[in-house]
């Protein structure tokens, strides 16, 4: 846990959000200004700025993660008709909170992929 972190403070009950999924490794909840119709960030509890941060010694903590994307896609409703994930690293990505999280967005077609 990171002090100042807005995240860890989100995980700590310290700050509000729209809970949709947590367990002993993962909160997930609504992004507060969302691009999709389902705007979700995935959070692993463990403070991980990025994914470039990673490392033999804290690459477990993403398992959970990808388990949790599944059972919120599945919570949500978007699980059929599929959604994409989007991880921002670093500046020219446009990461803005330094703590590891994974965008889920669904509940609409989107248009082209851009990579
Ligand atoms: O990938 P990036 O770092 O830009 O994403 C941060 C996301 O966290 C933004 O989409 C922003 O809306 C969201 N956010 C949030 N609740 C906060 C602060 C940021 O949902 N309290």
């Amino acid at each position: 846990m990171a002090e100042n972190c807005i995240f860890c403070k989100i995980i700590r009950g310290e700050i509000p959000s729209a809970k949709v999924y947590e367990d002993e490794y993962v909160l997930a909840f609504k992004d507060i200004n969302p691009a999709a119709p389902v705007h979700v960030l995935v959070v692993p509890k463990q403070h991980i700025e990025s994914l470039e941060a990673l490392d033999e010694g804290n690459i477990q903590a993403v398992v959970p993660v990808h388990k949790a994307i599944q059972k919120v896609a599945e919570l949500t409703g978007i699980k059929d008709k599929g959604y994409r994930v989007i991880v921002n690293c670093g500046s020219d990505a446009g990461q803005t909170v330094m703590h590891l999280h994974y965008h889920v967005l669904g509940g609409i077609k989107m248009g082209e992929k851009i990579i």
